[in-house]
């Protein structure tokens, strides 16, 4: 038997405005494990980091992820060092999310009982709103996110003032805590500005200042910020367990997100060793199903942020997972990721 592949398209709520450009509709690709117990996953696939669905179907479709995905259901740590590297981290990713919900669901056990985390140490998650041309339409925004307790604001629109303009926009129309990422669109020099009058304003944490590789920007702003800034969260600039290291001592903390790591096992290995720098750690998603963001979710104790409302911005998510109340995160008490067809 075959795996079950499929793509699906995600609508968006309100076309993605980020620095990088604009989506109305992004197109994952979903698999499920043959036979009982079977076992989902998910690749996202992010338009700006150069993924395509072909390219997932194409790793997918390897034989060596086949024999991979037979092995023993509780032999995980074997499965999944039998998988083909791959030059798709999203698609290695939808493989080893399915072959950990197969293995739950084989021991009847929700994935974060199996990791001996308490569910009700989740973080609360923030709601990501995105930057928008029209005031009136960005106060809309905002409001309808009001009902979150911490609200993401998408920065990097080009001009730090105009940035800033957007944070004071926000805080002016409801009363929630506000995060912001710039997604990489400053310089060193807009970051080192505009930073010092985000702390003055609370913000919670500030992810991606600089551009991905900009390592001497990170090192800059290291060196010019005066003490009680906001923690600075690599988000961009960390991939896979390898880009950690470099980044210790720059960043405060990395946001940790399945397609960009390679899957769940990469996830906790990267925990591990921010811990062991001092760094913060965000489980973060892209814009996915329920099924990806539900085993980001599983993570969620062991974070200090959550950045899980990828299932939110989409108006036709096919599958039900975690849930969101106001930002609190609600796990499945369900083996495996708990994941079940919205239609079942
Ligand atoms: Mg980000």
């Amino acid at each position: 038997m075959a795996l079950m592949i499929q793509t699906i398209p995600l609508q968006l709520e309100n076309p993605f405005h980020l620095s990088y450009g604009t989506t109305t509709v992004r197109e994952n690709v979903v698999i499920e494990l043959p036979g009982a117990p079977g076992g989902y996953g998910e690749a996202a696939v992010v338009p700006y980091t150069g993924e395509t669905a072909a390219r997932v179907i194409r790793y997918v479709e390897d034989p060596a992820v086949a024999e991979a995905v037979r092995r023993d259901p509780l032999l995980l740590e074997d499965a999944i060092d039998a998988l083909p590297p791959g030059e798709s981290s999203a698609a290695r990713a939808a493989v080893d999310i399915a072959l950990h919900d197969r293995w739950g669901r084989t021991l009847g056990q929700p994935l974060y009982r199996l990791w001996g985390l308490n569910p009700t140490r989740c973080p609360q998650s923030s709601f990501t709103v995105a930057i928008a041309d029209d005031e009136a339409d960005y106060r809309e925004h905002i409001r309808a996110a009001g009902t979150f307790g911490l609200i993401k604001l998408k920065l990097g629109s080009g001009d730090w003032r105009r940035d800033l303009h957007l944070v004071d926009l926000a805080r002016d129309t409801v009363g929630s805590r506000f995060c912001v990422d710039a997604n990489g669109g400053w310089s060193a020099e807009d970051a080192a500005q505009i930073i010092p009058l985000l702390a003055d304003r609370d913000i919670l944490f500030v992810e991606q200042p600089v551009a991905r590789d900009d390592f001497a920007g990170w090192k800059a702003l290291r060196e010019t910020l005066p003490a009680g800034m906001p923690p600075l969260m690599a988000d961009e600039s960390v991939q896979g367990v390898a880009s950690v290291p470099p980044l210790a001592g720059l960043a405060d903390g990395i946001n940790i997100k399945l397609a960009k790591c390679g899957g769940l096992r990469a996830a906790r290995q990267m925990i591990a060793l921010a811990r062991s720098y001092g760094m913060r750690v965000m489980i973060g998603c892209m814009v996915e199903s329920s099924i990806a963001v539900t085993a980001a979710a599983h993570l969620a104790p062991l974070a200090d942020y959550a950045d899980l409302d990828g299932n939110l911005l989409v108006s036709n998510d096919p599958f039900r997972g975690m849930r969101l109340d106001g930002g609190r995160l609600h796990l499945p008490d369900a083996p495996g990721l708990g994941v079940t067809a919205a239609d079942a």
